[in-house]
């Protein structure tokens, strides 16, 4: 008899479960839109070739050892990273007063970041968007906040419901945290614009609230790292103080390196540095430092002038591939005379369609066209070809007629 008899077995994580079931599909015309990992045309993961020119590089250069890191990481890969989301003549860079550590991607970054603020900040309430990325509220529940939600999605216009989320964050008590996605909102693809981002900013910083941006998806959105990065540099710049995660895993392509940041605007150089030394203290018992590779291949890219140009085309081919899936569908729903307004597929921004097909629906789908998505009717862009296109169009034209 185990001690372990009375462990209860656990559901399967809601979106990852997708590829359990899609892998369990003999079907030959089975379709994965469930993750959100970008696809070539060919329905094939893609290794950047300027990831693989770094790791060529790295490879070779045998002065290169495997000690451990520091605790906060690569040195070189924080400061680039901070540059690359805050922009390179940041003046919270200048002055000293942004803290980076590298972190196991974004999901690490956004769980050191909950620990720091858990054990630091007087206030323990996050508000997150509703919905969003599924993974946010056991991240920051497990990380010692409480969760709360602000309205975001509306369902009738399948766009940002701005009057509902001026409303909820101006009743959240002084202090609270604000977690924003800095672009590529996950799962709606609604983003506000850029009038919208200045009415949120106005608010957070009257109200005294605290933001903490994720930034999943820099580039991924527009194709233009810096345009992605208008949200988090406009908070910035009015001097007051931010969190933000960043991950690498989309627009380097290195899901499974492991690599992101975390960086914590801070009103001064000296609580910046101190902040530092708190955040050592968060992450020496967690897993002590950082894996060295990922971070060197990013750190290698950042640091070249002909790699980093060579990044942003193969980002930006990326980001237009998406960009003309949205399109292709579109048209595809237009010309089957699909009942219904299907003009959100191409309002919306990033790796994300939120359909609108509800769970009936899109059940519906999966047993007689073989399309695994998530139940809330999200559609992975990334995942689709003008190869299978039709096959969606179809499957969508049979769920709603
Ligand atoms: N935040 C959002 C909104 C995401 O969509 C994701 C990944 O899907 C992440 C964070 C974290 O991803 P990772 O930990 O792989 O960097």
């Amino acid at each position: 008899n185990s001690v372990f008899g009375n462990v209860v077995r656990a559901p399967e994580d809601p979106i990852l479960g997708v590829t359990v079931a899609y892998n369990k599909d003999p079907s030959p015309v089975k379709l994965n839109l469930g993750v959100g990992a970008y696809r070539t045309e060919e329905g094939k993961p893609l290794v950047l070739n300027v990831v693989r020119k770094a790791e060529h590089l790295l490879v070779n250069d045998r002065s290169r050892i495997k000690e451990y890191l520091p605790i906060v990481g690569l040195a070189d890969f924080n400061k680039l990273s901070a540059k690359l989301i805050l922009g390179s003549d940041s003046p919270a860079i200048q002055g000293n007063r942004v803290t980076t550590v590298q972190c196991l991607s974004g999901t690490g970054s956004l769980r050191v970041g909950a620990e720091f603020l858990a054990k630091h900040y007087y206030q323990r309430t996050i508000y997150i968007p509703n919905p969003t990325w599924g993974n946010h509220t056991k991240i920051f529940t497990l990380g010692g906040l409480t969760v709360k939600t602000y309205r975001y999605y509306d369902p009738v216009t399948r766009g940002l419901n701005i009057q509902g989320l001026l409303e909820d964050l101006n009743s959240a008590p002084s202090g609270s945290i604000v977690l924003l996605h800095a672009c590529a909102h996950n799962p709606t693809g609604v983003d506000p614009t850029f009038d919208q981002w200045g009415q949120i900013r106005q608010l957070i910083r009257s109200k005294n609230l605290l933001p903490f941006f994720d930034s999943a998806y820099q580039g991924f959105a527009s194709g233009n790292l810096d345009k992605d990065a208008e949200s988090v540099r406009m908070f910035v710049s009015d001097g007051g103080e931010c969190f933000i995660a960043q991950s690498y895993a989309k627009n380097m392509g290195l899901y499974g390196e492991r690599v992101g940041a975390l960086s914590i605007v801070c009103r001064n150089a000296d609580v910046a540095s101190r902040v530092e030394s708190q955040l050592k203290l968060v992450i020496r018992p967690m897993y002590s430092s950082p894996p060295i590779h990922g971070a060197s291949i990013v750190a290698t890219i950042l640091k070249d002038r002909n790699l980093y140009n060579e990044w942003t085309l193969e980002l930006k081919a990326m980001a237009d591939r998406i960009i003309t899936m949205r399109k292709q569908l579109f048209d595809a729903l237009s010309a089957r005379g699909t009942p219904g307004n299907w003009t959100h597929i191409i309002k919306q921004i990033g790796m994300f369609t939120f359909t609108g097909l509800n769970t009936k629906q899109v059940a519906f789908m999966t047993k007689e066209f073989h399309i695994y998505m998530t139940s809330d009717g999200r559609i992975s862009m990334a995942g689709l070809s003008s190869r299978t296109v039709p096959h969606l169009a179809d499957a969508i034209h049979a769920a709603v007629t």
